[in-house]
């Protein structure tokens, strides 16, 4: 019987830890996405769409799919359901990794200013610039909304839903970005303050490289904490020399 092994994904890492696993023999692979993409780039192997209902949920389907290892490779920002994956695979007696990409690290000439949440973000954008180049994604812009004295290029890979500041324009684009694309932005819509999540990575790092060239101030947001106990691997080859691993011990064999 094949190990069946679930990913939580929706991220970069996911798909290239799918594309691995369908490769290996005695390997099923399904992929979970939650399904706030309108057309995600689906992953080989099997997918399942939508949350599984909490904690409880999850240690339902792993049961009833006989799931023999758990991946989290959810984005570092997603900070619900890695404590459920946890909770879960604990109460299944299933192995658990958390995949998270390295955080971003300042370098010389940035002007970061750290905050640990939107809301912060928010409070601290004022004192900082008037145009304002917003890559938090399409959730929780309310707490941007009472800015109406700013202009705000907000980018995402769908639309926002209301409510976000009045004087928005909207940039649907899907990551990685160029250096070039980022500069031309910051250029063309004289951006003065960067607005983004430490996610971590390559694909939307060009970002910060571009407003240290531009001398503009960047708003870091913190990421959330993630559950203690749980092994961590920084990339997709790790994951899968711990499954390797995980696949030889008596608990899969
Ligand atoms: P979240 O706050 O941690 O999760 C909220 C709920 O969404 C979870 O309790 C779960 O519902 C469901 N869910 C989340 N990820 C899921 C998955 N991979 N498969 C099935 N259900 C999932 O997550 P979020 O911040 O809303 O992010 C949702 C997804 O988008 C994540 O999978 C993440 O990898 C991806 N993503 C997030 C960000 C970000 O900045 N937050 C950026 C890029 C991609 P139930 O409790 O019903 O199971």
């Amino acid at each position: 019987m094949p190990l069946h092994v679930l990913v939580l994904g929706g991220t970069t890492e996911a798909r290239r830890i799918a594309e691995s696993l369908v490769a290996m023999d005695r390997v099923r692979v399904t992929s979970s996405l939650a399904g706030r993409v309108a057309r995600p780039s689906l992953p080989p192997g099997e997918v399942r769409v939508g949350g599984f209902g909490g904690a409880g949920g999850m240690a339902d389907w792993l049961r009833e799919h006989r799931v023999a290892a758990v991946i989290d490779a959810t984005h570092p920002f997603a900070g619900t359901i890695s404590f459920n994956a946890a909770a879960a695979a604990a109460a299944v007696h299933v192995p658990l990794l958390a995949v998270r990409r390295p955080g971003w690290v300042p370098m010389a000439g940035d002007r970061w200013h750290l905050t640990d949440s939107l809301a912060g973000a928010a409070q601290l954008l004022p004192g900082l610039g008037r145009r304002v180049f917003l890559t938090t994604g399409r959730m929780g812009l309310a707490a941007f909304a009472e800015l109406d004295s700013l202009w705000f290029l907000m980018r995402s890979v769908d639309a926002p839903e209301a409510p976000c500041p009045p004087r928005t324009e909207l940039l649907l684009d899907r990551g990685p970005f160029s250096l070039e694309g980022e500069r031309e932005l910051i250029r063309r819509h004289r951006i003065d303050v960067l607005v983004t999540k430490d996610s971590g990575g390559d694909a939307t790092a060009p970002k910060l490289t571009a407003a240290r060239e531009a001398g503009i101030p960047v708003v870091v947001v913190r990421r959330p904490p993630v559950p203690g106990d749980v092994p961590v691997a920084g990339t997709p080859e790790e994951a899968v020399t711990w499954l390797r691993a995980v696949a030889a011990t008596d608990h899969l064999t």
